[in-house]
């Protein structure tokens, strides 16, 4: 076991993770050269084309030393994103150390700092290795200072490297052995290891991603899952090299991959024990967390005709991903549809994008929205995931909305833009720092529901693409919260309600309905467009009546002019809905993330 090392990589997004791994897969031949890719270890079409990491991905690598010996590095990669918090803690539960990875032009951002706490909490050795070297606005020495004061740990003997180049990856290889402990643990123990992940095959059904602690593990072993005391007989256990490649047996301080006819990933769960019910380990790791679903849309079909359609693409989807949910759900405006339940809005926009792509269907889909908790005057506790569920205001005694600490890292210059973002999305400053003499941290206190509503752009708008964000889950707290309608001619259309705060009730409303009134095209009768709270009006505009035909502006001329903005129209319908006689497109249900 002393030739062993277990690592993770962390990173902020962009700084390199992903090369640097090609380059340690390259250097220790573990993929022939001419399979060689870029960014070998992100497997999905839009992880590759997003640069990305949505699932961890392992690889098994093989090294001759300096020191002559042979050594197995286990290289578990984590989901580099807050929607994934919970399996990176596990990913980075299942090593000995990491390699902390910062962009040395760029320096240490939000989620080099989110990361490196978690691999700090889990008493992980971090590698400091600062890559791009090769940039001309690289500054290795004032990135360390950085690292130094902000994360805490000594950077002096921090790796310098170009992944581009290549240069530095030996040195790393060598860091990896010398400074990260080889895995404690005993074969002769009862059988301890975690599970770090699971996603279905659809060869080998489920497939379980292990980190073996103690003891031993093969083909025909029966094994228990200390979580739910469920037993299964193990068909087969492997490696990564990254295919998944059978092997005769797995040993403490491993990891690697069990499969066992597991044919509902839900059945598993990460963080989870594993062990041999005849002499069960007793010291199981602290337990597991079921990831709870945060941000919530409606998806319904366009074409009703496609209901069934999409509810077998949900279910397929999550075979591979337990923590999607979803509930058969009725609008009164969009028909039958599913409320998804997702992590973040990464993962809600991954799993429409793969529910138009992979499986073709045309949605649309409602804005999303958080979780609130509502007390109501009679103290039942209601939970409300979708707006148009809200109980009527004369019911209710209290809403908490989820709130989170955030983390914004960001050039000085910045700081006044990003400080009135925050007040304008309820943010309150819980701290400040100097990381170097021109950059700055800001902490906040945050409702979620700000960060769900087009945060992320207004973020990259106020700083030029400048700051850095990255938060944590802090709890729930009350919130002076009212729901906001919108009525078309006089109906109220419940898949567009939000909910807001009362304080921004009016010009929310007010702006909503001028964002609709530009998305939704004008039709043979007035449109009446209204923003209400309760009974109370707050706002209202009108869609006029088209007097000319659409085509008319084409002076009459031109045919192929006017036949293409007639096949325009049509495309455009693919993403419409009636409702009532008002045809609305997919956009309106989007324009309240546009509101300033
Ligand atoms: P990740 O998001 O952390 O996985 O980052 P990637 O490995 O995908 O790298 C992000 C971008 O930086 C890609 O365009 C890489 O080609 C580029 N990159 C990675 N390492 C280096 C390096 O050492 N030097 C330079 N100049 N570019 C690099
Ligand atoms: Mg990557």
């Amino acid at each position: 076991m002393s030739n062993i090392r277990n690592f993770s990589i962390i990173a902020h997004i962009d700084h390199g993770k992903s090369t640097i791994a090609d380059r340690l897969i390259e250097h220790t031949f573990t993929v022939e050269k001419r399979q060689m890719r870029d960014q070998i270890l992100d497997s999905m079409d839009i992880e590759r084309e997003r640069g990305i990491t949505v699932k961890a991905q392992t690889v098994r690598l093989k090294y001759k030393a300096k020191d002559g010996k042979d050594y197995i590095l286990n290289l578990i990669d984590t989901p580099g994103h807050v929607d994934f918090t919970y399996e990176v803690s596990r990913s980075l539960a299942a090593c000995e150390g990491a390699l902390l990875v910062v962009d040395a032009a760029q320096g240490v951002e939000a989620q080099t700092i989110a990361n490196a706490y978690m691999a700090v909490d889990q008493e992980l050795e971090l590698v400091p290795v600062l890559n791009k070297i090769d940039l001309p606005s690289a500054d290795p020495d004032k990135v360390k200072i950085e690292i130094e004061e902000i994360i805490g740990i000594d950077a002096a003997d921090a790796i310098l490297a170009s992944a581009k180049s290549g240069l530095g990856t030996e040195d790393i290889l060598e860091a990896i052995i010398k400074r990260i402990p080889a895995p404690e643990g005993s074969v002769e123990e009862p059988l301890k290891a975690m599970i770090v992940d699971s996603w279905y095959d659809s060869y080998l059904g489920v497939i379980v991603l292990i980190r073996m602690v103690d003891g031993q593990l093969e083909a025909g072993d029966k094994i228990q899952f200390m979580s739910n005391k469920t037993e299964r007989v193990v068909d087969t256990v492997g490696y990564f090299l990254p295919k998944p490649t059978k092997t005769d047996k797995l040993v403490s301080g491993e990891v690697g991959f069990l499969t066992a006819s597991i044919k509902n990933i839900r059945e598993i769960n990460i963080g989870d024990t594993i062990t041999i019910a005849r002499r069960p380990t007793v010291r199981p790791f602290p337990g597991f967390k079921k990831v709870k679903p945060v941000v919530f849309c409606g998806m319904y079909p366009v074409e009703s005709k496609d209901y069934e359609d999409l509810r077998d693409a949900l279910e397929k989807l999550s075979l591979n991903d337990s923590s999607i949910t979803f509930e058969p759900e009725t609008s009164a405006a969009l028909g039958f549809g599913f409320r998804g339940g997702f992590l973040g809005l990464l993962h809600m926009e991954i799993i429409q994008e793969r529910l138009e792509r992979e499986f073709d269907l045309d949605l649309v889909n409602t804005a999303p929205t958080v979780v609130y908790r509502v007390t109501k005057k009679d103290g039942e506790v209601v939970i409300i995931d979708n707006p148009a569920g809200m109980p009527e205001v004369g019911e209710i005694e209290l809403i908490e909305e989820p709130v989170i600490d955030a983390t914004v890292i960001l050039p000085e210059e910045f700081v006044g833009g990003i400080m009135q973002l925050m007040v304008a999305r309820r943010g309150m400053q819980t701290n400040m720092k100097y990381i170097n003499e021109t950059r700055v941290m800001l902490e906040y206190k945050l409702p979620l529901s700000e960060v769900v509503m087009d945060f992320y752009d207004k973020l990259k708008s106020v700083s030029k693409g400048y700051a850095s964000f990255d938060y944590e889950f802090s709890g729930y707290q009350q919130g002076d919260l009212v729901k906001l309608d919108i009525l078309l001619n006089k109906e109220k259309v419940d898949a567009l309600s939000i909910i807001v705060h009362k304080d921004q009730a009016f010009y929310k409303g007010r702006d909503l309905a001028d964002k609709l009134k530009e998305v939704i095209h004008r039709q043979m009768f007035d449109i009446a467009i209204q923003a209400a709270v309760g009974n109370k009006i707050l706002a209202r505009t009108t869609v006029k009546a088209y007097r000319k035909n659409v085509t008319a502006k084409c002076y009459g001329g031109d045919i192929s002019r006017k036949r293409k903005l007639l096949e325009k129209q049509k495309a455009g319908k693919k993403r419409m809905k009636n409702i009532g006689n008002v045809e609305v497109p997919q956009e309106a249900f989007m324009a309240v993330l546009k509101l300033g």
